[in-house]
């Protein structure tokens, strides 16, 4: 995520913490410092700050470490005011698996609340006397994990208890539809918080409300562009007009071909065989230096590039495309003959074009939900 400083590598997952984290921190300490609070005080408060956080990656640890369980690797973890967020690489396949990845970061909260309050029991003191504001620092981190328990549980996305709710629905039927059912309650639950907000004034609300509200669209459009590739095989979605460089081309003809044609990134072939593969950012990072225009194209190709069979799924092929470090795949046959390209600007048209068909059908896709998911898609590649 941008504006992110990594914190450090845990059991192999980065942790960031985003810059707005470091305003909520400075924030705190003004209210506190300027409301005549003393700088023990103040760092009390800081304290209790920081150690919910450590609660709310200890959450997120709880979904990633189940995401493993089941193959699925984590990207990164965030730290943001507004709380964690755990980008795992894809959401496991079947819905028992996502069930017990959304229930896996409550649970911890849940442990956390229970530790806490035995320890407080063997110090004889009361586990559940205290509150947010009240009580000490043990006491107050009782009610915090209670707090964050029940927050997550409350059955709408972007909370884990919408995944549970989904989960729980599509076991029996289809998973677009079990997310717009969870979706429509998100959203209903957003329209009573933001109605509340209105009429008691408190802004806080308001803009919980408008957070759950884009959160459920961000999910149905998920749904939808999982539902449009199911079933397609790469053949159907690649570019199938392209062209391609030799090794012994110069730097100069791939840069003349590259700015007639909108073609980004280029196969390079030799004898028949797809020997590389030329990214027109590394052909314009070549470019800038000096005396660079006889170089020929195959001391800048990418040799390490992945192929895929036009036969293949394109689901599991698009978190490929996403996890290398370019945008494009050669589509090359088992007897190893190069027919197509693949890169996200195909699978996005391809999208577009299904999700406008499936428009016409009522209550179905929405293309604004649509548009934002490919957008994250292609952000992330
Ligand atoms: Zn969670």
């Amino acid at each position: 995520m941008k504006w992110s400083v990594r914190l450090a590598t845990i059991s192999g997952i980065g942790v960031y913490v985003h810059v707005t984290f470091v305003l909520l921190l400075a924030w705190i300490a003004f209210v506190n410092l300027a409301g005549g609070g003393t700088i023990g005080g103040t760092v009390l408060s800081l304290g209790f700050v920081l150690a919910i956080f450590a609660c709310v990656l200890f959450h997120e640890f709880g979904h990633a470490l189940m995401a493993r369980r089941f193959g699925v690797a984590t990207r990164d973890i965030t730290l943001l005011p507004i709380g964690g967020l755990a980008r795992l690489e894809r959401m496991p396949d079947k819905p028992r698996q996502e069930l017990w990845v959304a229930l896996a970061g409550p649970a911890v909260n849940l442990f956390l609340a229970a530790a806490f309050a035995l320890l407080l029991l063997l110090t004889g003191e009361a586990p559940l006397s205290g509150s947010l504001v009240e009580g000490s620092l043990m006491q107050r981190l009782v009610i915090a994990n209670l707090a964050i328990f029940a927050f997550n549980l409350i059955p709408a996305f972007p909370m884990d208890g919408g995944r549970i709710l989904r989960a729980l629905l599509a076991s029996g039927g289809s998973y677009v539809r079990a997310t717009r059912v969870a979706a429509g309650v998100g959203k209903g639950m957003a329209l009573l918080l933001g109605i509340a907000g209105l009429v008691l004034v408190n802004p806080v609300l308001v803009f919980i409300a408008l957070f759950v509200w884009i959160g459920a669209a961000q999910e149905t459009g998920a749904a939808q562009v999982r539902e449009a590739m199911a079933g397609i095989p790469v053949g159907r979605v690649m570019q199938t007009e392209f062209e391609t460089l030799a090794p012994g081309d110069t730097l100069r003809h791939a840069l003349e071909r590259s700015l007639r044609g909108s073609q980004q990134d280029y196969p390079v072939v030799d004898d028949g065989e797809v020997v590389g593969i030329l990214l027109q950012k590394d052909l314009l990072a070549a470019v800038a230096g000096e005396d660079t225009d006889d170089t020929p194209v195959s001391q800048v190709m990418r040799r390490d590039f992945g192929t895929v069979d036009p036969c293949e799924m394109l689901a599991p092929v698009l978190s490929r495309i996403q996890r290398v470090r370019h945008r494009s795949l050669p589509v090359v046959t088992r007897n190893g003959i190069l027919v197509g390209v693949l890169n996200m600007q195909n699978v996005g048209e391809f999208l577009m074009r299904e999700g406008g068909m499936e428009r016409r059908r009522p209550g179905s896709l929405s293309t604004p939900a649509l548009r934002a998911q490919l957008r994250r898609l292609t952000d992330r590649a």
